[in-house]
């Protein structure tokens, strides 16, 4: 029958203490059992490796949260194998067969919110309501794409006297799918489904950081009814069974989001015709962001500085649209400044699985140590205005104790690089004018923000501001899929929008079909 409209997934609301309750008793039941072993899954066969990849809990390090085999190479040929020998079957499946496995996989996720977001709580350290909102917008990758998809299949016909005409579309082939692990149910759930409802075989490799959540996902589609053949789990390292899915010449789209860097190099290794390759690879890179936020001279300033905050510490900083650049009006500069210096206490530091813990720790030793180093280069850079002391915490995790720095020159370092941790870099702006040169003097082009009550400034900014996505009064992160479809240009991606009308294109190709009559 006919769908129902799509519709977001409501939030949880954890100011009900049932929803409190049912997120306690999740962890309680997640914490009995951390330490999964997670074979390789290809085809229907469970593969287990010596080598072993050790996921840890970010708030405690001493846990191990699961243990994932490692692919090598031979492992992604024979997985790329399968999922090419699967892919004319699949995709020439009636495309409302292909959309209800979104959408029992939506179901099956409702079901397990709590359970899935326990598991991010540890595997992550997502504080609670980000983590039950990965959640959400995995369930809304599904009902959204299965729609889409849907819609897409009814073919657009163009007839006139004497002649048919009509355009299909069809799965260009096999996906090798390479998600990060910043919100690790959701985006490797989007960029899954996206690939497996047009048609395409799937061969996940989850970021090092989540093979739980990702063994979650890939077992979900395959109780939701996708072949074993379809969607396969090959958890490895990027440079080994990441770097055999790219360059393999059965791999047909690659779907990747992370780094710049990682994101360049794929390109690049895809752009390479190997023997035997029979089409061009499609490749679709989300990367990073050096997100800005306007304050105009007439902003909010409540509004300004809650916003301000929540974006560049929400997940401590981690997210691709995190904001890392406040770039501020003269008139409103030092007070800004001080009320932002102000209220950063209220954003406590803490173990994910504690309610009140605004900031979580970072993803692993590697990311402390990098954002630490930001922290030496942004004190040297800018003025301290405020810092969050940290305490005997830090023997316990990854944690990182929120930094603001005011002053900044938009050329410095810590105002050009991501750094993707709580560091939050304050410049100074003559006028709007000056304020949308800096705003834009970056590479990246991700999000952007601003908080203005002028008619005429936000104009202005719409205009000129060149973002993925720009947010007006209100904080520049949580992109909600179809309502506000996510992804940049320049540097932070290839322009493709997650959860749009238009991210089923990339994984499609089209016939023009012509009868004459
Ligand atoms: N879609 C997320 C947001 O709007 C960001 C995704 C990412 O960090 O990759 O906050």
């Amino acid at each position: 029958g006919t769908l129902p409209p799509f519709a977001n997934q409501p939030p949880v609301d954890f100011s009900r203490s049932e929803n409190r309750d049912r997120m306690r008793a999740a962890l309680g039941s997640v914490r009995e059992q951390l330490g999964l072993d997670l074979p390789l899954l290809i085809g229907a066969e469970q593969v287990r490796t010596d080598d072993r990849i050790v996921s840890e809990n970010p708030s405690n390090s001493q846990v191990v949260v699961a243990l994932a085999s490692k692919a090598s190479r031979e492992h992604a040929d024979r997985a790329l194998a399968i999922a090419e020998k699967a892919a004319p079957s699949w995709s020439s499946r009636p495309a409302r067969e292909r959309a209800d496995v979104l959408l029992r996989a939506a179901e099956i996720l409702r079901g397990r919110l709590f359970e899935l977001a326990a598991w991010e709580v540890f595997e992550c350290a997502k504080p609670w309501p980000e983590a039950t909102a990965d959640v959400d917008e995995a369930i809304d990758f599904c009902e959204f794409y299965a729609r889409r998809m849907i819609e897409l299949a009814s073919p657009r016909r163009r007839d006139v006297p004497g002649e048919t005409n009509r355009l299909e579309y069809f799965g260009r082939g096999v996906a090798a799918v390479i998600p990060p692990w910043n919100f690790p149910l959701a985006i490797p759930c989007g960029m899954t489904v996206a690939a497996l409802v047009a048609g395409c075989p799937v061969v996940l490799k989850p970021a090092e950081q989540s093979p739980a959540m990702a063994w979650h996902l890939v077992r979900i589609l395959r109780e939701a009814g996708a072949p074993p053949e379809v969607v396969q789990y090959l958890p490895g390292e990027g440079e080994e069974a990441g770097a055999a899915l790219v360059e393999d010449p059965r791999t047909a789209i690659i779907a990747f989001t992370g780094s710049k860097a990682v994101g360049l190099a794929i390109n690049r290794t895809a752009a390479e015709v190997r023997p035997g390759q029979p089409h061009v690879k499609r490749v679709i890179a989300e990367m990073g962001g050096k997100n800005a936020v306007i304050i105009d001279d007439d902003a909010d300033l409540d509004e300004a500085v809650v916003g301000v905050l929540s974006s560049a510490f929400g997940y401590a900083g981690q997210k691709c649209s995190a904001a890392s650049r406040a770039i501020v009006l003269e008139g409103v500069y030092d007070t800004f400044v001080s009320r932002l210096a102000a209220a950063l206490p209220s954003w406590t530091v803490g173990p994910a699985d504690d309610p009140d813990t605004a900031v979580p720790p970072v993803i692993n030793r590697e990311a402390l140590d990098r954002v630490e180093r930001y922290k030496q280069i942004a004190r040297a850079e800018g003025r301290v205005v405020a810092e969050a002391v940290l305490g005997p915490l830090r023997d316990r995790g990854h944690y990182v104790g929120p930094l603001i720095v005011a002053d900044v020159s938009p050329h410095a370092r810590i105002a050009q690089e991501e750094i993707f941790g709580p560091v939050l870099a304050v410049i100074r702006a003559r006028d709007l004018d000056e304020a949308l040169q800096i705003a834009n003097g970056v590479e990246y082009a991700l999000v952007g923000g601003l908080y203005s009550r002028s008619p005429a400034h936000i104009e202005t900014v719409r205009r000129r501001f060149l973002v993925g996505n720009l947010y007006i009064n209100r904080p520049c992160t949580g992109a909600l899929v179809d309502r506000q479809p996510f992804g940049g240009f320049k540097m932070s991606g290839i322009g493709t929008k997650a959860g749009g009308p238009d991210y089923l294109l990339e994984f499609l190709l089209a016939r023009s079909i012509t009868e004459n009559t």
